[in-house]
């Protein structure tokens, strides 16, 4: 996208994914204003743009901020999203992912501000029946993170009907890596995605790493993920944030490398990035994991042109290592 002077909106833009969008909007020339209630996420990981700390389900924060500012855009990163979490709190998710989701397009309507991309997930899917899994594939989430998600896309999709709101919604496989400067990167308490932990692991944080299943339907046994830059994932955002300000219509697009590695291969190569021996304990299944999720993103390689610079697992990891010894410094 060439250098730009609109203003976004980045509701949990001090989160994992989020930051990482925020430095790419203002190197890209945005304005950009954070709103985030610091929940999940972290001010270590704003290092620029002005931040509100306030929830995206408060209406008269909404109003203030919507009209104190001339938003061009919102982009919405902020989300509970752990698959296992939200089994046994459904209701926590539906509340956060969904009504407050509400409350922010009620806010966008009444101001006007008609474009949104939104961070969507392979979740929405459930147990593919085809892989690589592309968009058209059936929507039959296998757990409650999902169903928000998928909630919130037909929210959207009656939205643009009803109001001409346009949107991205954008389907993300695993998010794994960090920014090159290794200023910021995934910083969740606790943490329960796989490739920290694994690096955990490997510095000797923590004892060992769980692999959850060993008895799926693949090669080795465990579970197979796609695993996707999130400096790709916010390249990507602002080919489609372009797409939408230049009149592009409402779109869902599946973001993935379209590469699967198993949990197992995952070990294999921090192990060789790190070069230290990684422990592991084999525990049961963690519920509400698919077996296999490898995204097909020919649909946004070919409509915006978008193609990960992080082709292989060994380059997300190395990244995200560089971040994990910073942080332990
Ligand atoms: N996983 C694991 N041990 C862990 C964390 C994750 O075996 O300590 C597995 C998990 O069951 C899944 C894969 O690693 O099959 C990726 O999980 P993660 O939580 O990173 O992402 P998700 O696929 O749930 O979005």
């Amino acid at each position: 996208m060439p250098k730009t002077n609109k203003k976004i909106l980045v509701v949990g833009g001090a989160g994992y994914i989020g930051s990482h969008m925020v430095r790419r909007l203002l190197q890209a020339g945005c304005d950009v204003v954070i709103l985030d209630n610091l929940s999940t996420g972290n001010r270590k990981l704003i290092t620029d743009g002005e931040l509100v700390n306030g929830n995206l389900g408060d209406a008269c924060l909404l109003d203030k901020l919507f009209g104190a500012h001339k938003f061009d855009a919102v982009m919405h990163f902020a989300a509970f999203s752990q698959v296992g979490e939200s089994m046994h709190q459904p209701l926590t998710y539906y509340r956060n992912n969904l009504a407050e989701t509400v409350v922010l397009l009620d806010a966008m309507v009444r101001h006007n501000v008609k474009r949104f991309i939104f961070s969507s997930t392979a979740a929405v899917y459930g147990e593919p029946v085809a892989i690589p899994i592309t968009e058209d594939h059936p929507c039959m989430p296998t757990n409650p993170y999902g169903n928000t998600k998928l909630a919130v896309e037909r929210m959207l999709a009656d939205c643009d009907s009803a109001h001409g709101l346009k949107y991205t919604a954008l389907r993300y496989f695993n998010a794994a890596g960090a920014d090159d400067s290794g200023e910021i990167g995934e910083l969740h308490d606790p943490e329960t995605h796989l490739i920290p932990i694994v690096l955990k692991a490997a510095s000797g944080q923590i004892e060992h790493i769980q692999v959850f299943g060993n008895d799926y339907p693949t090669t080795d046994g465990t579970c197979i993920r796609d695993y996707v830059h999130v400096n790709d994932l916010a390249q990507a955002h602002l080919l489609a944030l372009d797409a939408l300000l230049r009149g592009g219509e409402s779109v869902v697009y599946n973001l993935g490398s379209s590469n699967g590695y198993s949990v197992r291969e995952v070990i294999a190569n921090a192990e060789a990035v790190t070069g230290k021996k990684i422990p592991v304990v084999e525990a049961p299944r963690r519920a509400g994991d698919p077996a296999i999720l490898v995204a097909s993103s020919e649909k946004i390689k070919r409509a915006l042109g978008w193609m990960p610079a992080y082709e292989n697992l060994e380059k997300i990891i190395r990244t995200a290592w560089n971040w994990h010894l910073k942080q332990a410094d």
